[in-house]
């Protein structure tokens, strides 16, 4: 499975802008304000990362989903 979509969910709750994400896997996020998913990022390269990213957030607002889904996968 690949993942081929990254976003900022919020449906639960906020992303506190603590920065974490960005020190895991700089070359996909970055934290100006809330998490931005850079443009252009390459995910195929950095899924272990965003795995991680995802994984540590503390509250579970780095969504991503897989194979051309639309659906959050984790
Ligand atoms: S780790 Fe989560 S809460 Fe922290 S900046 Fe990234 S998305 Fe926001």
């Amino acid at each position: 499975m690949a993942i081929t979509k990254v976003w900022l969910d919020e449906s639960e709750n906020e992303c506190s802008m603590c920065g974490a994400c960005e020190a895991v896997c700089d070359a996909v996020f970055e934290v100006p304000e809330k998490l931005k998913v850079k443009d252009g990022a390459d995910f195929a390269a950095n899924e272990a990362e965003i795995k991680e990213a995802a994984d540590s957030c503390p509250v579970g607002v780095i969504a991503y989903a897989v194979d051309g889904s639309d659906a959050r996968a984790n």
